[in-house]
């Protein structure tokens, strides 16, 4: 009896084709899990059609609350879910429990969130106000190295304003996402909810299908536009949360003893598979040296393995695919630059890269220009702060930045001239569900979290009434 099944409306759904979910750090198979086709992508429109109407009208309060008993579901087993996230993703299970704690953190914000109605005018003669609608069903697609808390971003603001959802995971980690989709279906009206797991099929049908209204997309940029092109026959509204390049300029000022931990942390966080990770390093001359050798001995240190044993710091990539592509992008580094690596387990099996920073690396390698999305991390010098900002802004991508420096106001003064849709000053990676996140240029359209992150899952209506009869 297969375990994993699609969640369509309340039903647990099987499909005749079935794939193998592998263990990154093993390659074993943990499980198989359904792919849907077409066929399930209608059933699920079909189910999410006939709840929407009591839905989408059902009151605040009573999504506030359902939004909340899932955050409860999710905390009540929060060990086995991790254990299947880790199996699932590779992570090392303390940051699986993490990214399960975070993704209760981000239901918990928006299950007390407000959709306030916005009053234009309103006196003796009319009154003229806004209020926010929701927009139908909404596809929700998610990348493999933040498989749940991504989904959450979605989720939690798609049902605080009545819309139903469609989920789709990543062919590689759709298996604690099948798991909470049907714990989410047991709490939420019939077809609020589906979840659909696919071999990469199925994106094209649900961003180009007429029912759907927004497809709020995590992804690669190059994916990203594909789901732009698809949403255009039907203008779908769209949120496309997307690759980043992000770069971090070192001021002259700065104290490498307690800069350099914080740059290795938010460079190798997840093995480097976050969107906002520190991806490049703009460093002055004279702390060049400097922070090249504290970065190698935080390398050196790290340590590489399964992420079910504990004493992981740093689990494998993610998937064969991302491994290829990272030992094919560290060999040009080698041939263009100085690669300084730790060491990654010795088994001739699973997807394992040892933490790496790469040195004296022109700006037209290929580690600089494209999004590496694994734990290997360019320096590149600079001589003149002008420079370092111009290189720092020429990417095509624009998602984070930070600035370093023992002088914070001069530091931010630097951080807005540098293009981005967040710059962080001594600090990176930092994000709270109240806080808007959004890319520049090719990084993205739209924004999640906060206030921005919940109008993106509704339609501004303006509502002008005469109070002089009718
Ligand atoms: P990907 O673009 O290959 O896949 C993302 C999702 O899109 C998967 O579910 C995939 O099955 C689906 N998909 C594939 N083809 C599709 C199509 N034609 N139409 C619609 N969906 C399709 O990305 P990935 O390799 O899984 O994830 C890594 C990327 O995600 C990186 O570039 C990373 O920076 C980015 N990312 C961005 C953010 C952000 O918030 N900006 C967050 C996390 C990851």
């Amino acid at each position: 009896m297969p375990h994993f099944k699609l969640v369509i409306g309340r039903e647990a759904v099987d499909t005749e084709t079935r794939m193998a979910v592998l263990n990154p750090a093993t390659e074993a198979v943990v499980d198989f899990c359904p792919v849907a086709g077409v066929e399930h992508l209608e059933a699920a429109l079909a189910a999410a059609k006939r709840a929407l109407p009591a839905w989408s009208r059902s009151s605040l309060d009573t999504r506030r609350a359902l939004i909340r008993s899932i955050a409860d579901g999710i905390e009540a087993r929060i060990e086995s879910l991790a254990a299947l996230l880790t199996s699932e993703q590779g992570k090392p299970l303390a940051q699986a429990r993490l990214e399960l704690q975070k993704s209760c953190a981000i239901l918990r914000y928006f299950a007390q969130a407000d959709l306030p109605i916005r009053t234009f005018r309103h006196s003796e003669v009319e009154r003229i106000y806004e209020r926010r609608a929701p927009l139908g069903i909404v596809a929700a697609i998610v990348p493999w190295n933040f498989p749940i808390v991504l989904l959450m971003n979605k989720l939690a603001p798609a049902l605080l304003t009545g819309n139903c959802i469609i989920a789709k995971p990543a062919p590689t980690t759709p298996l604690t996402t099948l798991e909470i989709g049907h714990l989410c279906a047991s709490l939420l009206p019939a077809g609020v909810i589906s979840v659909l797991s696919d071999s990469n099929n199925l994106g094209a049908s649900l961003t180009s299908h007429p029912d759907i209204a927004k497809v709020s997309f995590t992804g690669s940029t190059d994916t990203g536009r594909k789901v732009f092109q698809s949403g255009a026959a039907t203008l779908k509204r769209l949120t496309l949360e997307l690759g980043g390049n992000d770069p971090a300029l070192i001021l002259d000022d700065a104290n490498l003893d307690t800069v350099a931990p914080q740059i290795f942390r938010c460079a190798m966080a997840n093995s480097g598979q976050v969107c906002m990770a520190i991806k490049r390093v703009y460093v002055p001359d004279a702390l060049y040296d400097g922070l090249s050798d504290r970065l190698a001995a935080l390398a050196t240190a790290a340590v590489v393995g399964d992420g079910a044993d504990p004493n992981t710091h740093f689990g494998p990539v993610q998937n064969a695919a991302q491994y290829e592509r990272l030992k094919g992008l560290i060999a040009d580094c080698e041939t263009r630059g100085t690669v300084l690596s730790g060491k990654a387990p010795a088994s001739p099996r699973g997807y394992f890269i040892a933490p790496s920073i790469v040195r004296d690396i022109p700006d037209d390698a290929r580690i600089v220009q494209e999004e590496q999305f694994g734990p290997v991390l360019p320096l590149l010098r600079y001589t003149h702060l002008d420079d370092a900002l111009t290189r720092m802004n020429s990417s095509i991508f624009g998602l984070g930045a930070s600035v370093w420096s023992s002088n914070v106001n001069r530091a931010t003064d630097i951080a807005e001239r540098v293009s981005s849709g967040t710059v962080w000053v001594n600090r990176h990676m930092s994000v709270d569900p109240s806080v808007p996140f959004r890319g520049a240029r090719q990084s993205g359209i739209g924004a999640e979290l906060g206030d921005a992150g919940i109008h993106e899952f509704t339609q501004a209506q303006v509502v002008n009434v005469s109070l002089q009869g009718g």
